[in-house]
């Protein structure tokens, strides 16, 4: 062997020990194949992604990508709440780079610069010692990250990796599991077959630089210690090229056409991606394009063709949803993969993906039902829990309200859902009340509230349906007028002219109520003379915040939390009577998830003394207590326990909580209902986070007791 100086350059020949003169071209033939068939299925996906209606993108590409570059290197989305999967994901990811990045050079050196200009070839030397260290790591790290992936699905598969339905329908899902395992296993050899190459070849050749692949030259020294000898590791090494090009040929071709083509249209779905993803739902656009889902038809974008095509199953929506965990008959996971059959042909023709009536007359199950039931749809709380966990970026709230559009049209929904709509076009409130019973709750305030129609206030305060009509809510208005008008906040009401904000039924799926409440609204707020506006309720004021400025409104839009932290940071709060004490904070879905609020409640918990424990389920991850998306006004039949009084019983679970605060008119009624359902009335009290901070003021009642008597 050369020593020192005498080393030869270090490289190796590219097709090493092919003796036949014709199998070079035929490598060639066969990867030409592989790539038009490659491109043929992208091809055919874009071309179906271009047949769905325009999708409104609010932010440019450049951003959008780089977003999404960011999210994909660093696993980001993919390891949150599941650092396991994230860190295999991130060997996978980035190995699987590399060795593309590798293969990409090799070509560009012998391919291109071989043919074009061979003075220019690289792929020697220093750059191919550090090239070949890199390569051997990172095949060890793609095999680490797979058998890690296959571990987990094997021995510890979670609940979200199930297939079983949880709408009781009937239906072998085995091919999912199948395709599962194929995905895994193709890469898994591919991985392993391409280290075996290089094992055999440092058998054989021996090379000076072996050192520089320390994972290779360990498989070697075994394959050596068990008799390999140097012209049995060429034969080895001539077969095990071929089944490592053909491997990884036929998972190139295959990308577009299975669970792979994920490794594509999640990466493009994330980047299309919409933050503001069911805060600001699209308006219906007449005469689009129709897809018909039997029964139900909606109006799918390309991003949401995309969007299906990006599911990697991974279940992560499927064990989050509030519907789901209380035994309602919808996932979210399993909604995607009905539309994403169904667009595929397999459910129905191959001409359901041109959207055609005939093709959706077809687009039944085995059993005849329907593809998605109208359950399954009103089922949805409109959380965005699902949104928040999806690793790629899928949008199912939007997606879910689509569809409802639908049945609202065909009026089919349940009797109370149907009266509450009822109520809200007639008297502009869910409760069937008169417009002019709204503002009563006022009167027994125990302060002057200024009519803002007729005398200019700061702040507006838009009080919504529940905070006005609804007695446990009425209880929490009132001390808000009082802990205001204690801290000489100049602000006013609507009285009679404020209508309900309309964020029910939009998600509902009643666009045309929610435009003329909107409407409505925006005249009375024309009319009235205020700087800002703020509400107690979290609903309307996700809708005005978000949704009303595509209508004119133009002012800041606070929830009163924001409001009293910021005059706590001003020292406006004199606490004169901390409260000592423990209490849990419910973030409810429509403040912190849909709008970040989840220091404004907490801080201000903390300011009055109290003790602040947190649920395991808190901030992002809060659990949703049932009432969103218009369920308030469903009966409960689809439900099992109820998602309120699951969250009770996590409440309860925490040492000494005395309080179950909250910072919604609705989470109000909803958690005072589920304390008495689920057995915890006498050892949970249900208030608001106001009550602690009138009490903290020395203003209201002295314990949660006699806020609750
Ligand atoms: S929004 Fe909530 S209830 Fe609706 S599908 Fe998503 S997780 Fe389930
Ligand atoms: S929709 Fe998203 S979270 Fe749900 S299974 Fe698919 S990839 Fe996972």
């Amino acid at each position: 062997m050369p020593t020192g100086t005498d080393l030869p350059v270090a490289q190796r020949a590219v097709f090493e020990g092919f003796q036949h003169s014709w199998l070079v071209p035929l490598f060639y033939v066969l990867a030409t194949v592989a790539l038009i068939i490659f491109f043929y299925g992208v091809y055919r996906r874009v071309g179906r992604y271009r047949a769905g209606k325009r999708a409104t993108l609010v932010r440019g590409w450049p951003r959008r990508i780089a977003r999404s570059l960011m999210e994909v290197l660093t696993s980001r989305r993919i390891g949150r709440r599941d650092r396991y999967t994230g860190v295999a994901h991130a060997f996978i990811f980035w190995a699987f780079g590399f060795l593309f990045l590798g293969t990409t050079t090799i070509f560009l050196d012998h391919d291109v610069l071989g043919l074009v200009a061979p003075s220019l070839e690289f792929w020697k030397g220093a750059f191919f010692l550090g090239f070949s260290v890199v390569m051997d790591v990172s095949a060890a790290l793609f095999i680490i990250g797979l058998v890690m992936m296959a571990v987990r699905r094997a021995f510890f598969s979670t609940f979200r990796l199930s297939y079983r339905r949880v709408d009781g329908k009937q239906q072998d899902r085995s091919a999912y599991e199948r395709e599962d395992w194929w995905f895994l296993g193709q890469l898994l050899l591919i991985g392993v077959t391409g280290l075996l190459l290089e094992a055999f070849r440092l058998i054989h050749d021996h090379p000076w630089f072996q050192g520089y692949s320390p994972v290779g030259l360990a498989v070697a020294k075994g394959f050596e210690a068990l008799g390999m000898t140097a012209p049995s590791a060429g034969e080895a090494h001539f077969v095990t090229w071929w089944v490592h090009a053909f491997l990884a040929l036929t998972f190139i071709a295959y990308i577009p056409y299975a669970k792979s083509v994920h490794m594509l249209a999640s990466w493009a779905n994330a980047a299309a991606r919409d933050e503001k993803a069911a805060v600001v739902l699209p308006t219906q656009e007449t005469g689009a394009q129709t897809i018909p889902l039997t029964p139900i038809a909606a109006n799918l974008t390309w991003k949401q063709l995309l969007a299906v095509d990006a599911c990697t199953k991974c279940g992560r929506c499927h064990e989050v949803c509030p519907a789901r965990t209380s035994g309602a008959p919808l996932s979210p996971r399993d909604l995607v993969l009905d539309l994403r059959e169904f667009l595929g042909g397999r459910r129905g023709t191959a001409a359901a993906a041109q959207g055609t009536l005939s093709a959706a007359a077809t687009a039944l199950r085995d059993d005849g039902s329907p593809l998605i039931s109208a359950d399954v749809l009103w089922s949805c709380t409109t959380c965005r829990a699902c949104i928040e966990v999806c690793p790629v970026g899928i949008e199912h709230v939007p997606l879910i309200v689509g569809m409802r559009q639908t049945l609202v049209e065909e009026g089919e929904m349940d009797q109370n859902l149907a009266q509450a709509l009822m109520n809200l076009g007639r008297k502009g409130n869910s409760f069937g009340q008169s417009e002019r019973a709204r503002a009563k709750w006022a009167e027994q305030a125990g302060v002057p509230i200024k009519d803002a129609r007729t005398e200019h206030c700061e702040y507006l305060w838009f009080v919504g349906d529940f905070a006005s009509y609804d007695p446990r809510a009425q209880r929490v208005s009132q001390s808000v007028a009082r802990v205001l008008h204690h801290l000489g906040v100049d602000f006013g009401i609507l009285f009679e002219s404020e209508r309900n904000a309309g964020n029910d039924a939009r998600r509902i799926g009643e666009e045309g109520l929610f435009e003329s409440l909107a409407e409505k609204n925006m005249k009375a707020l024309s009319q009235a003379s205020f700087d800002r506006i703020f509400t107690t309720d979290p609903h309307s004021y996700n809708t005005l915040k978000n949704e009303y400025p595509a209508y004119g409104l133009e002012c800041e839009v606070l929830h009163y939390t924001q409001l009293l932290q910021r005059l706590a940071a001003e020292g406006k709060m004199q606490i004169v009577a901390p409260q000592d004490i423990t209490v849990t904070y419910h973030d409810p879905c429509y403040l912190g998830r849909y709008n970040r609020v989840f220091d404004a409640p907490r801080e201000l918990i903390r300011l009055t003394g109290a003790t602040l424990l947190e649920m395991p389920r808190n901030r992002e991850e809060s659990f949703c207590c049932g009432a969103g998306g218009g369920r308030i006004f469903t009966g409960d039949s689809l439900y099992g326990e109820k998602p309120a009084e699951s969250r009770i019983r996590e409440a309860a679970g925490l040492h000494g909580i005395e309080s179950f605060v909250v910072a919604c008119p609705k989470d109000m009624a909803m958690y005072t209902d589920a304390a008495k359902t689920a057995g915890y009335e006498q050892q949970i009290a249900v208030e608001d986070v106001i009550f602690l901070i009138e009490r903290a003021l020395g203003i209201g009642a002295k314990t949660p007791e006699e806020v609750n008597a």
